[in-house]
């Protein structure tokens, strides 16, 4: 077989989609050029790692892969190939060690993102892998991307681009979701984008918002009407905020709760403030002798509740049904939060919507578009906290890349096949 001259193949965002995609290629023996917005590389990566960055879960994978929701179908290849064990060798690899979290979690030592992605930069250049920064991507066709520099137009010649513009949170970032317009342009579907991971309004009291914004609720179980009318009840933990409630626990929920204000305008969360106990055992403490004490100071001392249970109380129930020993034992074990909204989408830790999985094949390349493919959060998935946008955004970008090997290399069969049948004609 001859020699084929280096393929050009450009990545567009330099998150860890697309620089999981640039190793993938570049390791394949291509000339690889990795483009970005922004002045330096990775920014979104380098804000997950400020709350402790979480890579991947280790659960079972039949576990993991129902994390994607239905997108778990499309994903579960990718998934399987580049799996939580796969991204923790990676990331041994670079001389980053890890540890399993209590709960699964799959953390670096130091949990921290920048000596990581210094690790990885270095390694990635030592490859080959060339960057060029505050390249915005504005058009593209057949043969050429064009891009705003602070120099002017700039134009590249490709042979394959891998895009990995990201969702649409958290702009400053890089991830503005523009790029969706130009999809458009070339008739590539895309859904629109909604908040993931994100925070509710609730109309709370000035009261209660000037007292208790900023006040976790611990060990607290939540329940919530799917659309399609299914319970669903997660036990963890939330914080009450100025406009409403955020947190892990608010977060795993996100996507069933946004999809019930979508079709009624609001939804009802139940609390179990007390998921330990019993709803019999919670009455017969509420009814125990209280002498002189108030009932607050009663609920803190037979059952444990807080000032900001207290104050949940007050705040979702009237008088009349509090004094009503029966009813408020029913309530702790099931009190109503109304929930009105999802917070601004720019404050989402993640997005879902973007392109249609419709438009991919298996190798993540538009049909309609041979040449182009896409990875990480611009593709139209979601999943909760929990190491698992991370863990989609490196097996995509896997996927991607290896995607891009594969389809150069058969364009050099396709030419070798054109020059043997050419000479074969002289
Ligand atoms: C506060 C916070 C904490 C998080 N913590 C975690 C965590 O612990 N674990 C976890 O799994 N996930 C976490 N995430 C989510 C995770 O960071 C993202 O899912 C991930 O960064 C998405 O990767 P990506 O490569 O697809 O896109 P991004 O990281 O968003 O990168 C996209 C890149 O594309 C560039 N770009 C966009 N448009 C253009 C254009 N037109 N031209 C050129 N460049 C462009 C952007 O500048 C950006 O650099 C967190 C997110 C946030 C906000």
């Amino acid at each position: 077989m001859k020699n084929h001259q280096k393929k050009i193949v450009v990545v567009i965002g330099a998150g860890p989609a697309g620089l999981m995609a640039a190793e993938q290629v570049v390791l394949g023996g291509q000339d690889v050029h990795v483009f970005d917005a922004m002045p330096s590389v990775g920014r979104k990566f380098l804000m997950a790692g400020k709350s402790g960055l979480n890579l991947t879960h280790s659960e079972k994978f039949d576990q993991f892969k129902f994390r994607y929701r239905e997108k778990s179908e499309f994903l579960e290849a990718c998934l399987k190939d580049f799996d939580s064990e796969s991204i923790r060798t990676w990331v041994h690899d670079l001389g980053i060690q890890t540890f399993i979290g209590t709960s699964g979690r799959v953390f670096p030592v130091d949990m921290k993102a920048a000596p990581l992605l210094r690790a990885w930069l270095h390694r990635l250049k030592s490859q080959g892998v060339q960057f060029h920064m505050r390249h915005k991507w504005i058009a593209g066709d057949e043969d050429k991307l064009s891009f705003m520099t602070p120099e002017g137009l700039v134009e590249r010649h490709y042979d394959a681009v891998v895009f990995a513009l990201g969702g649409a949170s958290w702009k400053r970032l890089g991830s503005d979701g523009l790029w969706t317009k130009i999809f458009e342009t070339h008739q590539v579907r895309t859904i629109e984008f909604q908040p993931s991971n994100c925070g509710f309004m609730v109309n709370w009291s000035n009261y209660f918002r000037e007292k208790f914004a900023g006040t976790p609720l611990t060990n607290i179980s939540v329940s919530v009407k799917r659309s399609n009318d299914e319970n669903l009840t997660k036990l963890g933990q939330f914080v009450v905020t100025e406009r409403g409630v955020e947190g892990s626990l608010i977060y795993s929920l996100s996507a069933d709760i946004r999809e019930k204000i979508r079709i009624d305008g609001f939804v009802d969360l139940y609390l179990d403030l007390l998921p330990g106990k019993s709803a019999e055992r919670v009455f017969s403490e509420l009814n125990a002798p209280r002498g002189s004490r108030s009932l607050s100071s009663h609920l803190r001392s037979k059952l444990g509740l807080h000032p900001v249970h207290c104050a949940l109380i007050h705040e979702c129930l009237t008088d009349e049904v509090i004094q009503n020993m029966q009813q408020l034992a029913s309530f702790l074990k099931a009190l109503p939060i109304r929930l009105i909204g999802t917070c601004p989408i720019d404050e989402a830790i993640s997005t879902a919507g973007g392109v249609d999985f419709a438009e991919l094949n298996h190798d993540f390349m538009l049909q309609s578009k041979p040449g182009w493919f896409c990875a990480g959060e611009m593709l139209d998935w979601e999943a909760p906290t929990g190491g698992y946008l991370l863990s989609a955004c490196f097996a995509t970008g896997v996927a991607a890349g290896r995607g891009v090997t594969n389809w150069l290399s058969a364009m050099n069969k396709t030419e070798d096949r054109e020059k043997i049948d050419g000479d074969e004609d002289v």
